[in-house]
């Protein structure tokens, strides 16, 4: 790796993924790469957290990693590795753990949230998430961290472990992080009511063929008011026009504006119009995901050879980490 400063960002295995995925997170992960060096983590420890997808987070893992490939994540230059296969993370977290106040962890707000959410399994791995992920962010020594508002308190948070940790050992060990501001407005789903994603299944994934592309493009729900294909539209409630802005070009967009207004277009048309726009924009992507998957175990050598490297960062920074300590 060179001297370029670098970036580090998990993400959860969540399998397949969708438009809101790829617009407010892949993208950026994709961009990032001309100007930083990057480690990116698939955190399958921290899925674990939620037990009722253990199954699932292997293949999870896999397919995730594909599609980040087939975007154009280029494992030459980045690293890309998934979580449990670096030991070292869960050496580090335990240790950073001493350097963390319990009441502080469960005094943050994404913790009670998770209580809520799941009031039957409020494990120990759900409390210590912040160290874990303050564990993935300070081992391979990452200067940056791109996240979007939800997960700025988690990063403050690391920074707050980083400076006691380095007060306390008095030595300049670990790197407080920075916060890079990613922040893409939330992608509604089909529904054009809800963030889009797998829970609420209303999402659109990018490595459906055209023809499923179609079908669930077909089923969005547009402008509610609009009940007649002769009623003039109103685009700027319209999700379908919210992702024609995305994915089409700004003539198209102006012209749809404009026709959808005056009831020149309807909403069966415009549907149609924006599956092919992301049937194109998405061609090549499935082509090359195609290419990737033949043969199924070309994505663990590339997750395996992401954590050797990763590793050797890793090891490093245990050395340094226990000899602060003064355990080593
Ligand atoms: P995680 O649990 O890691 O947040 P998600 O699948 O919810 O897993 O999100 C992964 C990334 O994709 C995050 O950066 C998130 O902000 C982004 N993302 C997911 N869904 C949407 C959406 N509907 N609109 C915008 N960004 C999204």
């Amino acid at each position: 790796m060179s001297n370029k400063g670098r970036v580090f960002s998990g993400a959860r295995p969540t399998g397949r993924q969708h438009l809101g995925n790829y617009l407010g997170a892949i993208r950026n992960y994709v961009d990032l790469q001309e100007d930083y060096d990057c480690v990116y983590c698939i955190v399958d420890l921290h899925a674990m957290t939620t037990l009722a997808e253990l199954q699932n987070i292997k293949p999870n893992t896999a397919e995730m990693a594909l599609d980040w490939l087939a975007a154009g994540l280029r494992p030459e230059d980045t690293i890309l590795f998934a979580q449990s296969h670096v030991p070292q993370v869960t050496e580090l977290h335990t240790i950073l753990s001493m350097f963390t106040q319990l009441g502080k962890l469960t005094d943050l707000p994404t913790f009670k949230d998770k209580v809520r959410l799941q009031p039957h399994n409020v494990n120990y791995g759900l409390v210590g998430y912040p160290v874990l992920m303050t564990a993935d962010i300070t081992l391979y020594k990452a200067d940056i961290v791109p996240v979007g508002v939800d997960q700025q308190s988690h990063i403050e948070f690391a920074r707050e472990i980083v400076r006691t940790f380095n007060y306390r050992t008095k030595r300049q060990v670990l790197i407080e992080p920075q916060m890079k501001n990613t922040d893409f407005p939330k992608v509604l789903g089909t529904d054009g009511k809800k963030k889009m994603g797998k829970s609420e299944n209303n999402h659109i994934e990018l490595s459906l063929t055209p023809e499923e592309t179609n079908k669930v493009v077909s089923t969005m729900v547009t402008d509610p008011q609009r009940v007649r294909r002769t009623d003039p539209g109103n685009p700027e409630v319209c999700n379908v026009f919210t992702l024609h802005k995305y994915f089409s070009h700004d003539d198209k967009v102006a012209s749809i504006d404009t026709e959808c207004r005056n009831a020149g277009i309807g909403c069966v048309d415009c549907k149609r119009m924006l599956a092919d726009e992301l049937n194109d924009h998405l061609g090549p992507f499935r082509e090359r995901r195609a290419e990737l998957s033949r043969n199924p175990q070309y994505i663990w050598d590339i997750l395996y050879d992401g954590a050797d490297r990763a590793q050797k960062i890793a090891s490093k920074t245990i050395a340094e980490v226990k000899s602060a300590t003064g355990i080593a």
